[in-house]
């Protein structure tokens, strides 16, 4: 470790004022004292937002979920809206880290969180992320667990957050504070991917604070639900995963939201997959002809050629116990 200063804000307002002037913001930790302690981040101020009042989930007028940044994702999993309204979110979490992680961790940093590419806590190692224009060790190197869908030339590393592909599928906003006041960024927009600055990955300004994440409403009735596959059944990232959602009536798909984890530089929306399902009526046959289209544009390494066809799977999967639910 090395010295740093630390800073309790007092409000959101505090918070965004040390920001500006270059704090991190910390909470949970449960990413950045990682990184501080094997120098691959070296944060000179760290600003406590712990105790800030940002640990509220409401629903929203409109039948949406506003869920605060410092809510932890062990109460966020747990909280009867969110299990009611979006099981989709509550599997995600569940499905993530451990159980001491997930009460230490919140949902604001779940999304920040950095990604897991070894080379990037390597510091022998090329990497274009920790260090601009030094290489990507992971392009020639062993990446089987990298992306396939998102990449550049600079860098084919996943996204590590499980309920961050819940968010994107059901296109949630978040919603910011910083110097110059208030704003909400689609989700789709806020995680970047990488091009030729594989370090800037969050569509963030200097000093802005994430103040919660909301879900839209959307008709009713929703069945939805996430499916991840990994190496070993806890406490494992996902080589992919698959969120959806669907609103069926009538016997006719009429709404479908659907992403997918552990293959993509950002959480991978699935636009594809979802325009083949709207006005269809659900069949084996159509789960199938659906997710063919998940992997539309991916470009495959050397060792992760595998997830081509494990994506389709976990998408076909996922869509039909998802749409006998409905
Ligand atoms: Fe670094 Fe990205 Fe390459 Fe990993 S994939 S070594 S994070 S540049």
């Amino acid at each position: 470790m090395y010295p740093f200063t630390y800073i309790q804000a007092d409000s959101p307002r505090d918070a965004v004022n040390s920001g500006r002037r270059g704090g991190r913001y910390i909470a949970g930790g449960t990413t950045l004292v990682d990184l501080m302690r094997e120098t691959v981040e070296r944060p000179e101020t760290l600003v406590d937002i712990s105790g800030l009042p940002l640990h509220e989930v409401t629903v929203t007028s409109r039948g949406g979920l506003r869920i605060g940044a410092l809510v932890s994702m062990s109460d966020a999993a747990a909280h009867p809206k969110v299990r009611g309204l979006f099981p989709v979110v509550s599997e995600a979490l569940e499905l993530s880290a451990s159980a001491q992680l997930r009460n230490m961790a919140t949902i604001g940093g779940n999304i920040m969180q950095r990604t897991r590419c070894t080379y990037f806590r390597d510091l022998t190692a090329d990497c274009n992320k920790r260090e601009p224009g030094s290489g990507c060790s992971a392009r020639e190197g062993f990446n089987r667990t990298h992306a396939i869908l998102g990449t550049s030339e600079s860098c084919v590393a996943t996204h590590p957050s499980d309920v961050a592909v819940a968010f994107a599928a059901l296109e949630a906003r978040v919603y910011l504070l910083g110097p110059d006041g208030e704003r909400t960024v689609p989700f789709a927009d806020f995680l970047l991917r990488p091009g030729s600055t594989p370090g800037r990955e969050q569509a963030l300004k200097r000093g802005e604070l994430i103040t919660s994440v909301e879900i839209p409403a959307l008709p009713r009735p929703l069945k939805s639900g996430y499916l991840k596959v990994r190496d070993r059944q806890s406490y494992e990232f996902a080589l992919t995963s698959a969120a959806v959602a669907l609103h069926i009536s009538g016997g006719v798909i009429r709404e479908a939201k659907v992403a997918a984890g552990g293959v993509g530089t950002v959480p991978w929306k699935l636009p594809a997959v979802e325009r083949a399902l709207v006005g269809k009526r659900p069949s084996d046959r159509l789960w199938a002809e659906a997710a063919a289209h998940a992997t539309d544009g991916a470009r495959p390494l050397q060792h992760n050629r595998f997830k081509v066809d494990l994506l389709q799977r976990t998408v076909e999967r996922q869509l039909r116990t998802v749409g006998d639910k409905a």
